[in-house]
């Protein structure tokens, strides 16, 4: 399925590099199925579809792709406990879209869980090279740090397969907070899922869109209060999100989410006096 969104001088294409089906507990935390029922179908193992939503940012002369899914690298017990056939590459999904992989000029990972960078590289010839061949490619040094820590609670979201050949080729780049990584293009981290992943804003003509990547990833984690159980600090998930959708509200801003397999692009609205807010499609 591939989705436009136009702003400005930006455009924006959606680009779903497949989807793998988990545990809808663990997607919606304390929130009851009674409730996320509503806005999510499960299948009889509870699993509900997770999308690879990726990105692709047209703006100028520059493309940049933000986040590359999670590839197509897993054994077959992966495979059958996430309700896949097969993996998809990043490379083809864009290409699908109509986008060479090699007129990409920037991938931008929200952070380093396999899910959102499991594209970043292709096994070929033997050797693990960058997927985008003309890219940089951009992260956060503490999330780095993170991944490599290899802690007991997330270390298994973390391969190294999908960074550490980037950063030995130089490819990679290590960001340090909020920046803008290219014209009207900005990073910012909003802790919560985890302490150092980044949302991306893009602005352009007075319009703004923000990939929410993981601090909302469905439509129905508009509910600053919807908290995935993965995240590690659900409550600076609740205010990371308060803040950013209190801006989105008023400022009429385009958002995305990270795992939504059928909302591409939605704006925020207020829904009450207090921090309660719903999505406009
Ligand atoms: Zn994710």
């Amino acid at each position: 399925m591939i989705d436009v969104l136009e702003i400005g001088d930006c455009r924006i294409t959606a680009v779903r590099a497949g989807s793998y089906w988990w545990d809808g507990g663990a997607m919606f935390g304390v929130v009851p199925k009674t409730l996320w029922g509503k806005h999510q179908q499960s299948d009889d193992l509870n699993r509900v579809e997770a999308a690879f939503n990726c990105f692709v940012v047209e703006t100028g002369d520059r493309r940049v792709l933000i986040e590359t899914g999670g590839g197509v690298r897993h054994d077959q017990r992966s495979l059958d406990r996430m309700k896949m056939t097969r993996g998809v590459n990043a490379t083809d999904a864009v290409a699908g879209a109509g986008f060479d992989p090699a007129s990409i000029d920037l991938v931008i990972n929200t952070h380093l869980h396999w899910d959102h960078c499991g594209g970043n590289t292709l096994d070929l010839g033997g050797r693990v090279t960058a997927a985008f061949p003309n890219a940089h490619y951009v992260t956060q040094r503490a999330e780095l740090n993170h991944a490599r820590e290899q802690h007991p609670r997330d270390g298994v979201s973390y391969r190294a397969v999908n960074y550490e050949p980037l950063l030995e080729a130089g490819r990679l780049q290590l960001l340090d907070g909020d920046v803008e990584v290219s014209l009207g293009i900005r990073v910012q981290i909003a802790p919560g899922h985890n302490r150092d992943m980044m949302v991306v804003l893009v602005q352009s003509a007075h319009q703004t869109w923000c990939h929410l990547a993981d601090l909302a990833p469905y439509a129905a984690h508009v509910t600053p209060t919807w908290v995935a159980a993965f995240d590690l600090f659900p409550l600076e998930t609740i205010q990371s999100k308060t803040e950013l959708f209190e801006r989105a509200a008023a400022d009429g801003w385009w958002c995305s989410f990270g795992h939504d397999p059928v909302v591409s692009f939605a704006r925020i609205v207020k829904a009450g006096p207090k921090s309660a807010f719903t999505v406009q499609l």
